[in-house]
């Protein structure tokens, strides 16, 4: 048998990742005990202190004193519960693994009460309780978070990441709550606020923006109702961070619900592009399954099939598709087996006519070393479907993909080696608003100054919008508003930015200003390269790979895609069997 502190602290591990799972847990407990208003602030990043507070129903004190137990929860009384869960908790485990790694304190009073009370826990320790004069619900404050798990500690990010984290999932908790107000705010600053909203429409608006125009569509059947809030064909992003799927009030991540996006997506969005989708899928509880990690955020479908139908059709009505024949659903590919990029047509063997050493063009073409350098300035020699440059140079033959290409060259010009400030900027002849929408104004204030040293001049404007001052000068011509939710997205999504070769994300010494300045880069050279399926002249395929020539590291893209393919001329001549 495990002593009961070494059980909570492994129970710690799955559910106290980090501040934003703290966040999340309490979050969810206030949402559980009836709250309308939740306020979350966070100092240091969640280091300092983690508060929740709520307006709950609250506890006296014998359940005070429970929460903290182990498997106590006052939402669950008998196995079948666990069938047909309709609450955000029922494991009873967050609170005591909370309590078994920080300094935490909970105030609370009911509403029919006289006074409240409150709990004190010292890292496992026996808790203390005390006669408070309280308002009605509940206020959880949590300190010094893995004082006594210094592996953990180790692992937590810049105070700037972990905030946007904590962001990002009270962004996602508050689509899923509409009714329920929120507030956030970081070392004081208040940064996101939400009031209590009367439709699903009004939060996603207040949340994510009345820009890009978002369609509403529902679709109901067996049994399940989805109701979608998704772009048309001509917004999207660069990532998927605006794709939010709540199921019975839960956010999850889910690659089925993600599959049916790109499968409506897919064909209507040039490649690499997502669209803004807010998903809302109610279902029976009974339905689901919830338990099937601690932390809660995946679930399971006891009928996927259907689920994933009803959400393609909830899209293809906002998109003003017609819906999709029986028959077309059965043949659709099952998730994940999407030929990523296309680039190697998978069975496609070379065979000699000579029994003899089989090629196949995955072998013999391959994506240039990281390290190799383009030693001279290939040569043009076609464009192969707008999209890829078919070029020589004394080793042999090569496909460039012009996107990735030209990546590589803004990327690069965008940080210059130059010092802080060299960065050439065009301000704008009249600045652009750009309407944001609460969640990306939020981030806005984590990283405007990062920005600002990059060229991208850019104030808040209001609760939700921004102004849009002057871009770095390699961005003139770019949609302003586009460039700024584009970036934003990314920064906090963090995709990694593979710079160099042999070093994935992160440079051993880098400050976050420097990381991000890598990110800023990369995500904005993103935006601004030059797309696939663009024709392009003669003289602009030459002018890039000369650009690309004189590239530190020509053979990547910033995420460490690939941007040239070759076929050594070695292996030309052996698959002809010529030498
Ligand atoms: P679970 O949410 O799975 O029940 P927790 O450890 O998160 O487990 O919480 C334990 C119990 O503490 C809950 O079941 C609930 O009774 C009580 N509780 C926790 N937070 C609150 C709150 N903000 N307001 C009222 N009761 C709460
Ligand atoms: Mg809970």
């Amino acid at each position: 048998m495990l002593p009961e502190s070494t059980a909570n602290l492994i129970a710690a591990g799955e559910v106290v990742e980090r501040p934003a799972s703290v966040v999340k847990e309490l979050v969810e407990n206030s949402l559980d005990a009836g709250a309308s208003s939740v306020e979350v602030a966070l100092e240091a990043g969640g280091r300092g202190l983690i508060m929740v507070a709520d307006d709950g129903e609250g506890m006296d004190r014998e359940d005070l004193l429970l929460s903290i137990e182990r498997h106590a929860t006052s939402k669950l009384s008998s196995p079948d519960d666990l069938e047909a869960v309709r609450t955000l908790g029922f494991r009873g485990e967050a609170l005591p693994a909370i309590a078994s790694v920080s300094l935490l304190r909970i105030t609370t009073s009911q509403l029919a009460a006289s006074h409240g009370w409150r709990l004190e826990a010292r890292a496992g320790l026996p808790a203390e309780v005390e006669e408070v004069a309280a308002r009605p619900g509940t206020v959880v404050e949590v300190r010094s978070l893995f004082l006594n798990t210094p592996a953990r500690r180790k692992f937590l990010r810049s105070s700037q990441r972990e905030t946007a984290l904590a962001l990002e999932v009270l962004t996602s908790i508050a689509l899923a709550h509409p009714r329920c107000g929120f507030t956030f705010s970081a070392d004081g600053r208040k940064t996101l606020s939400v009031p209590p909203c009367a439709t699903r429409k009004e939060r996603v608006v207040r949340l994510l923006g009345p820009e890009p125009a978002l369609m509403n569509s529902i679709y109901e059947g067996e049994g399940i109702r989805v109701e979608s809030f998704a772009t048309g064909a001509g917004d999207s992003r660069s990532d998927r961070l605006a794709q939010a799927f709540l199921v019975n009030g839960r956010p999850v991540r889910d690659r089925m619900l993600a599959h049916a996006v790109s499968h409506v997506y897919g064909p209507v969005l040039p490649p690499g592009r997502h669209p803004v989708a807010v998903l809302y899928v109610d279902i029976p509880p009974e339905a689901v399954d919830v338990n099937m990690h601690p932390s809660k955020n995946e679930v399971r479908f006891r009928r996927p099939g259907d689920v994933h139908h009803s959400v393609v059709e909830a899209l293809r009505g906002a998109l003003g598709q017609p819906a999709e024949s029986p028959s077309a659903s059965d043949r659709l590919a099952a998730p994940g087996t999407h030929v990523g990029t296309g680039w190697f047509p998978r069975a496609l063997p070379l065979e000699p006519p000579h029994a003899g050493p089989r090629f196949s063009i995955a072998e013999i073409l391959t994506p240039s070393e990281p390290d190799a350098d383009l030693h001279d300035v290939p040569i043009v020699l076609g464009h192969y479907r707008q999209s890829f440059i078919l070029a020589a140079d004394i080793e042999g033959l090569l496909l460039v993909d012009q996107h990735a290409a030209h990546e590589r060259v803004l990327f690069e010009e965008l940080l210059g080696g130059a010092p802080r400030g060299a960065t050439l900027v065009q301000p704008l002849l009249s600045p652009v608003p750009v309407e944001l929408g609460a969640a990306q104004r939020a981030l806005l204030d984590l990283y405007g100054e990062g920005l600002a040293g990059m060229g991208f001049e850019v104030e808040p404007f209001g609760h939700d919008a921004a102004v849009v001052r002057a871009l770095p000068v390699l961005f003139t011509g770019c949609d302003p508003g586009r460039l700024l939710r584009d970036v934003l997205s990314d920064l906090a999504r963090e995709r990694d930015v593979v710079d160099d070769p042999g070093e994935p994300g992160r440079f051993p010494g880098e400050t976050t200003t420097e990381r991000m300045r890598r990110r800023f880069a990369a995500s904005a050279a993103c935006q601004a390269a030059i797309k696939i399926n663009h024709a392009l002249t003669e003289e602009k395929m030459a002018w890039l790979l000369r650009s690309l020539a004189s590239c530190r590291v020509p053979t990547t893209c910033p995420h460490g895609r690939p941007a040239i393919l070759r076929l050594a001329h070695g292996a030309i001549e052996r698959a002809f069997l010529r030498s």
